[in-house]
């Protein structure tokens, strides 16, 4: 968990909290899947975890069951998506891979020959 702070200035804690709008794909109760605003793929949608952890190493460090059911949202949302011709998915960690977020989310991609690079 972050500080209170960082929680209430947090892009994606604001769109869990349904103060900034998102489409969205899958709701449980620990988890939200919406679509990406500027789409890399056909299908991209953002799987997060609905409590605030900045990075997959986070989360794992707090609460590793959590990442089963983040990833378990992801398969269900390949599965409403029909991605059936496979899909990829993606998570950024840490400053060499250029994420923007610093609440964890996982990328879908999907509905497209993805080629080595998208996502
Ligand atoms: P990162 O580069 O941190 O792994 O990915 C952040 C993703 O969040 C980007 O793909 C970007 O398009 C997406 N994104 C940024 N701002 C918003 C927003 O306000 N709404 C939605 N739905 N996606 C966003
Ligand atoms: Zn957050």
């Amino acid at each position: 968990m972050a500080d209170e702070v960082s929680v209430v200035s947090c892009l994606f804690c604001r769109i869990v909290a349904g103060e900034v709008p998102s489409t969205v794909v899958l709701e449980t109760d620990r988890v939200l899947a919406f679509r990406d605003i500027a789409p890399a793929a056909p299908t991209h949608v953002l799987v997060v975890p609905k409590e605030h952890h900045e990075d997959l190493a986070a989360l794992v460090a707090a609460d590793p069951a959590y990442v089963g059911q983040v990833m378990a949202a992801v398969v269900e949302v390949a599965r409403l998506e029909g991605l059936v011709g496979g899909y990829r998915v993606v998570t950024n960690t840490g400053e060499d891979s250029g994420r923007t977020v610093f609440h964890l989310h996982v990328h879908v991609l999907g509905g497209a020959s993805l080629g080595l690079v998208a996502g």
